[in-house]
């Protein structure tokens, strides 16, 4: 197995503005570049093109971080004084508690910044270390958690997040941040067709939430948004599941995005099954005054890591 490498880089800005239309959000940190979590249907992982590195499972072996993210993060809102945003979202391409986090405490550091100048923050991502972070996110007003997991079965997760922690730890995680009182989201994403699409995986998943104290979920769909990502999701699935290779060809050759004959049924019986549980699915935001879980899945790429929402009509 290949090592893993860890370059720091020179960011001259942490806190990015972000102009697309389709992102619900101004402001996206990301400290990291690159995710050792190596999750196959990631497609922040054609960002590693940018860099001049290759998407394949080069994105979770040559870790950049941004060296000094923190004061080069308080010398930006110290500049932007009379305009601080309100809300900053952390974990938009990859994520923030990935396992290089529990030595460079980066995310750490600029979560302090942040809570210095008074500004919230929203965190996506797959990894219960946001637990150690706690106490400061009990003290910034408005800062939520959305923690991404596609399935609790533990062989599809393994064969799709070769080095996330288990999605059990990540429900025990979802239920400690409830109990401290963060809102918590939890996105079911990606959902992927055939494999954690079954009626039994989908109510477990929404079943262990609901008894974690989760209210708000969003479902997704795997998105496959890139040549780069599509070629190294199929490359996994054939590995693990060359059965299903042909169907997925047949799902995805046209679009990276799932067609409605697949998607209908499948998102009126999650539906159905979210309803049966009372459960709400997030929109965005469910009143409270806090930066939204509005990090939908089909706006951050990282850890949501799918783009294609449901668009259920219960609540
Ligand atoms: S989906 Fe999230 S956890 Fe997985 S590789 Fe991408 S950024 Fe990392």
């Amino acid at each position: 197995m290949r090592q893993i490498t860890y370059e720091p880089m020179n960011a001259k800005s942490v806190l990015n503005a972000v102009k697309a239309p389709s992102m619900p959000f101004d402001w996206s940190i990301n400290p990291y570049r690159g995710c050792q979590h190596g999750c196959s249907f990631c497609y922040a992982r054609s960002t590693h093109v940018y860099l001049g590195e290759a998407a394949d499972d080069n994105f979770q072996r040559h870790i950049f971080w941004k060296e000094d993210a923190p004061s080069i993060l308080r010398a930006q809102l110290k500049r932007m004084a009379r305009r601080l945003p309100r809300y900053v979202v952390i974990g938009t391409a990859t994520d923030p508690y990935q396992q290089l986090e529990a030595r460079t405490r980066l995310t750490r550091g600029c979560l302090e910044v942040l809570a210095e100048f008074g500004v919230a923050a929203s965190i996506t991502t797959r990894s219960p270390l946001v637990l150690r972070d706690l106490d400061l996110l009990s003290r910034m007003p408005g800062s939520s958690v959305n923690l991404s997991i596609h399935s609790l079965d533990a062989g599809i997760w393994r064969t799709f997040e070769p080095s996330s922690p288990s999605p059990r730890q990540r429900i025990d995680c979802a239920r400690r941040l409830r109990e401290a009182g963060i809102p918590t989201v939890v996105f079911m994403a990606p959902i992927l067709p055939y494999l954690t699409d079954t009626s039994e995986l989908t109510e477990e998943l929404i079943a262990a939430c609901v008894q974690a104290g989760v209210r708000e979920l969003m479902p997704s769909f795997l998105r496959l948004s890139t040549p780069e990502v599509k070629n190294w999701f199929f490359s996994v699935l054939r590995t693990a599941y060359p059965h299903l290779a042909d169907k997925y060809g047949r799902l995805y050759w046209h679009s990276s995005r799932l067609p409605d004959h697949y998607t209908r049924p499948v998102k009126a019986r999650i539906a159905e099954q979210m309803a049966r549980h009372g459960l709400a699915r997030s929109d965005g935001g469910n009143g409270a005054a806090r930066a939204p879980a509005a990090v939908r899945p089909d706006a951050a790429p990282g850890c949501a890591s799918a783009p294609e929402p449901v668009q259920l009509t219960l609540f």
